[in-house]
């Protein structure tokens, strides 16, 4: 079981119960001294007014005085009247008497009692103790308060001049006086030690307060550290070990707040690092979109570019048509396809019939329009994997894949027919057009069919226009 006791108690106690310990331990040595030499004193002043009063006696005068009879001699009464006297000096003393030794007994020989209880003269005392039988000899005292049928007395003796062991002098001091005295003693001792009690509690209290508050002082300090308030610290001086204490504490908390400072600036040079680094992220982010605008519109400009170019490079402007750069790299690949898979193919020249008669006629645009329209009708008749480009200013080129010369004439029949056989219309005007068409399929030789078409176009002109004619056979 543990009981918990209070440091504030314990010191408490420990003081208390040591000041309890000394002041117990002196007050009881210095009580018993005190009553040691209150007896010693009281017994000292005792024997010496025993032996005093034993000085102004004479045994020979008191010899003959034995019974009652002999309380009317003059030395009975003189001396009576002297005992009286010195008794009522001394308010100390119950008693002065004057006693016999006589075949071991003790009579009273003369009592100064002034009440009826005085021991008449050849009165036994009973109440022998071996300190009164000494004292007829040498002066002595005795060692207790002695009872007997006139109350309790402390006494001393001392024997008469001349009395040769047969008389003394004897001094009653009442017990109760001297018990007066023991108590006066054991009044002002206990008073002594209550003071030094109440002092005691007063100083054990003081002390345990002073040493519990730098620690209570502490405690709360400690406290107020662990609740993260490192800059105050403590101002107290007990100039004992717990200043100590008191100074581990403040460099305690000293440290605690450098370090604090340290992690703040840490974090806080962290914290400013961070946002820096989201403000150049954020910075390059918006720089890099806007780098990357530029760079996707700039690509949309490219590719619009690239297209503007790419159509003017394969593209006829008026017709829309490929140009003839176009149909010749065809050509090639025909020509390639061709040997590889031993397929024929046909290429048919069409060249628009008095043409310069029309522009001279109609208007040049009535010549433009013209072109355009006759591209359109031409592509409504071919194929799709056909390919129908502008060769020249009127004529035009349609490359027939897969295709031998009567797929050929076909073709170009429909595309003539398709051309001739329907008005053209500008500008509310009726035009009439024809056109021309020579025919050759491929043989092995490219050039030589284009030359072939061409001079089977020729002699389409000369046999009246408006025909399609197929090259010779020699090809
Ligand atoms: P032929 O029946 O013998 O072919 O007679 P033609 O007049 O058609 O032949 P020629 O070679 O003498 O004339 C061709 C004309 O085509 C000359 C030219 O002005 C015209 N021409 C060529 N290109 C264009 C063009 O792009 N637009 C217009 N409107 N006319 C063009
Ligand atoms: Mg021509
Ligand atoms: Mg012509």
């Amino acid at each position: 079981m543990n009981i918990r006791i209070s440091v504030r108690t314990k010191l408490f106690l420990s003081h208390i119960l040591i000041v309890l310990f000394i002041a117990g331990t002196a007050g009881t040595y210095f009580y018993l001294s005190a009553v040691e030499s209150l007896m010693d004193g009281l017994k000292e002043r005792l024997q010496a007014s025993a032996g005093l009063i034993s000085q102004t006696l004479d045994a020979e005068a008191l010899r003959h005085i034995r019974t009652e009879e002999d309380m009317a001699s003059p030395e009975y009464v003189a001396t009576l009247d002297q005992l009286r006297t010195l008794k009522r000096m001394n308010p100390d003393i119950a008693f002065i008497y004057v006693m016999r030794l006589e075949a071991e007994k003790i009579f009273f020989v003369i009592d100064s009692d002034e009440t009826n209880a005085q021991a008449l003269p050849g009165k036994k005392y009973a109440h022998v103790l071996p300190s009164l039988q000494r004292g007829f000899t040498s002066m002595i005292v005795d060692d207790e308060i002695v009872t007997d049928e006139w109350g309790s007395f402390l006494s001393g003796y001392a024997p008469i001049k001349n009395a040769k062991g047969q008389f003394l002098v004897g001094i009653d001091m009442r017990a109760d006086q001297v018990r007066e005295k023991y108590s006066a003693l054991r009044i002002s001792g206990a008073v002594a030690v209550s003071v030094a009690v109440v002092l005691a509690f007063v100083l054990a209290r003081i002390l345990a307060n002073r040493f519990m508050i730098p620690i209570r002082v502490s405690i709360s300090r400690c406290s107020s550290i662990a609740e993260g308030r490192y800059d105050e610290q403590l101002d107290i001086q007990t100039n004992d070990e717990l200043d100590r204490l008191i100074e581990a504490i403040n460099k305690m908390s000293n440290s605690l707040s450098l370090s604090q400072r340290t992690t703040q600036a840490a974090v806080d040079s962290l914290r400013q690092a961070k946002d820096e680094l989201e403000i150049r992220v954020r910075q390059r982010t918006s720089d890099l979109s806007e780098v990357n605008n530029k760079l996707s519109q700039e690509v949309a400009e490219r590719l619009v570019a690239q297209k503007a170019l790419q159509e003017a490079a394969t593209i006829d402007p008026l017709t829309r048509l490929f140009n003839r750069r176009v149909v010749q790299e065809r050509l090639d690949l025909e020509v390639a396809r061709s040997s590889r898979q031993n397929t024929p193919f046909t290429l048919v020249i069409v060249d628009l019939d008095h043409f310069k008669m029309i522009n001279d006629t109609h208007g040049h645009d009535a010549g433009d329009s013209i072109l355009v329209e006759t591209g359109v009708r031409m592509k409504g008749i071919i194929r799709g994997q056909d390919t129908l480009a502008r060769w020249g200013g009127e004529e035009f080129m349609i490359l027939l894949p897969d295709t031998d010369s009567a797929g050929g004439l076909e073709v170009a029949e429909k595309v003539r027919a398709r051309i001739a056989d329907t008005t053209y219309y500008f500008a509310g005007k009726e035009i009439r057009v024809t056109a021309s068409f020579g025919v050759a399929q491929y043989k092995g030789d490219l050039e030589g069919a284009i030359t072939a078409a061409d001079q089977a176009l020729y002699q389409a002109k000369n046999l009246g226009r408006n025909r399609v004619e197929l090259a010779g056979a020699e090809l």
